[in-house]
């Protein structure tokens, strides 16, 4: 069922318009939807009206996107609405246009200098990496909370104690979908995902994960509200 009102791109404008479809438009879509692709002729025969008095009709709805037409095959629904445009341009989106850089350390680094860099860096997790980048383990705020609440010599364990490890880390790569990367954040339910690339060169490292990036929930709300100021 198509909606009374419906906001619509007018193809000449490039801005969005909030128009009311008439009944007779409405009809006009449904046929369209459910028979497209369909001659004007063919229309306006179920609609018992000539093709003539159509052709108002079937300009505005073929202006606001609803409706394309083809020589010698007629009228088929394109329905793009803006949420549909929207969805478009979000799928589109990878990883690598919004990922920021990644905040590493290393396994030996003590919790406290943990701590420290969370501080200085600004971030809410730390990757911990092994020799060229590779991914060892994620540290968050509370894995440092936790076990400054112990009894343990912060200034003296290495954070690789703490940390949650590979294999169990989520992690994304730069050409997976936003909308996907979002999704992992959502259902594991963690504030970041390491962005992640297979080392190629030959050496022992070959296949093994190098941090390259960061994506948060912070960079998909940015993005949101870029999309949501029009940009
Ligand atoms: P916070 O500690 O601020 O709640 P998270 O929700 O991100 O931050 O972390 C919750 C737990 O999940 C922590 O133990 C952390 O080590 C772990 N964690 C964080 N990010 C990931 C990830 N991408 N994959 C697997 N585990 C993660």
């Amino acid at each position: 069922m198509l909606k009374s009102i419906a906001y619509l791109k007018a193809k000449n404008s490039g801005g969005w318009w909030l128009i009311q479809l008439t009944e007779r438009q409405k009809e006009i879509v449904n046929i369209v939807k459910n028979q497209g692709p369909i001659t004007g002729e063919a229309i306006a025969q179920q609609l018992n009206l000539t093709r003539a008095a159509l052709r108002a009709d079937l300009t505005i709805l073929v202006m606001s996107g609803l409706l394309d037409a083809k020589p010698r095959v007629g009228y088929y629904y394109a329905g793009k609405t803006p949420q549909s445009e929207i969805a478009e341009t979000i799928k589109k989106m990878k990883v690598q246009d919004i990922k920021s850089v990644p905040i590493v350390i290393g396994e030996d680094v003590s919790v406290y200098d943990t701590i420290v860099t969370l501080f200085i860096e600004d971030v809410g997790t730390i990757f911990v990496v092994g020799e060229k980048g590779i991914l060892k383990g994620v540290v968050s705020r509370k894995d440092l909370i936790k076990v400054t609440m112990g009894k343990s010599d912060i200034y003296k364990m290495p954070v690789k104690m703490i940390m949650t490890r590979m294999p169990n880390i989520v992690t994304t790569s730069l050409e997976e979908s936003v909308v996907d990367a979002a999704r992992k954040i959502t259902e594991h339910q963690v504030d970041s995902l390491p962005v992640i690339r297979s080392v190629n060169d030959e050496g022992p490292n070959k296949g093994q994960p190098e941090v390259v990036g960061r994506i948060t929930k912070t960079n998909i709300t940015k993005l949101f509200l870029e999309l949501g100021e029009g940009n």
